[in-house]
């Protein structure tokens, strides 16, 4: 009987965590339902969404900041933008970006709103960061993979420039995904990297660099089918020198998926993309020391864990 219990209680703990907090926001005629995580680790997105209890209140402009107690700058920052969907009511929402490099410790969401134009919510809810074990690994570089990685061309650095342009441009009415889960790019399971990744790069030359690893990869042979992640917009496909054969995905607003080191791809800029719809089979192009599908995700520029979004959904279909 006991044992019961403690196994109906571990499995009650993760949902609690995920959506622990909930609060009424209301000076005399307004009033919200906030709800967003009390706790999060480095890479994870905070989401937090918004609802007006009196329909007609608008949003016209908002922001929320995480900020670690006693710093003088943000650790992070989104804007709150209304949410498209066929929810029975208007929802807002803002999601925020942890880098893996996010110090344990507390901190505050600042929630800073324009309500109908005018007035101005400002609400400050604590969140704890808690500590995360990452892998640190040395990745032996041949001189052919040393080349790519330190290639200092201007070919190189536009499309360093052009995939950054991509990575950090937040467009608001791109909601594809919505209340649906993330699904895995591959059928495998296996893992040859993780997010997070505490890297050196070893070259042939005998120098070194350290980095850090912004994806998972599978190791998969050349040509395993890859899927789509989610619904989205095929935003890029195309040769890169250092990602090789590429594409990305855009699902939501700043939210982008991407595949790496393809052997071909099936789609062009512009489709419209399902959930687990087939987009090219896996290779080792570009800088890769071995077949593998690297996949990423990235948040206004971020790179978050990949994971997150396998376990829960960005909204929940309320
Ligand atoms: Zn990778």
């Amino acid at each position: 009987m006991k044992k019961i219990l403690l196994l109906a209680a571990a499995l009650f703990i993760p949902l609690f965590a995920a959506f622990s907090y909930q609060f009424v926001l209301a000076d005399n005629d307004t009033s919200f339902l906030i709800s967003g995580p009390e706790t999060a680790f480095p890479g994870d997105p905070v989401i937090v969404t918004l609802r007006p209890v009196a329909a007609e209140t608008a949003v016209t402009n908002g922001s929320i900041t995480i900020k670690r107690d006693g710093a003088t700058k943000n650790t992070s920052r989104a804007a709150v933008y209304k949410i498209n969907s066929a929810l029975k009511e208007p929802q807002y929402a803002a999601v925020i970006p942890l880098d893996s490099f996010t110090k344990p410790g507390d901190y505050s969401l600042n929630i800073s709103l324009t309500l109908d134009s005018s007035k101005v919510f400002e609400k400050q809810i604590p969140l704890t960061i808690q500590h995360k074990d990452f892998v640190s690994e040395t990745i032996q570089l041949n001189p052919t993979n040393t080349a790519i990685k330190t290639d200092k061309s201007t070919k190189r650095a536009n499309q360093i420039e052009r995939l950054n342009e991509i990575l950090f441009t937040t467009n608001f009415d791109s909601q594809y995904m919505g209340t649906e889960n993330f699904q895995f790019p591959v059928k495998s399971t296996r893992r040859t990297s993780f997010y997070g990744d505490r890297r050196v790069y070893a070259y042939s030359n005998g120098k070194s660099e350290t980095s850090v690893h912004y994806g998972i990869d599978f190791g998969v042979p050349k040509g395993t089918p890859v899927y789509a992640c989610a619904t989205g917009k095929v935003v890029m496909a195309e040769e890169r020198i250092t990602t090789g054969w590429t594409v990305v995905l855009e699902h939501m607003p700043g939210m982008y998926s991407l595949y790496y080191h393809l052997d071909s791809y099936s789609v062009k800029t512009g489709d419209m993309i399902k959930k687990g719809e087939q987009i090219g089979l896996s290779g080792s192009t570009g800088l890769a020391t071995g077949p593998h599908l690297h996949w990423e995700i990235r948040l206004l520029g971020v790179a978050i864990n990949p994971d997150y979004f396998i376990e829960q959904p960005l909204l929940s279909s309320r």
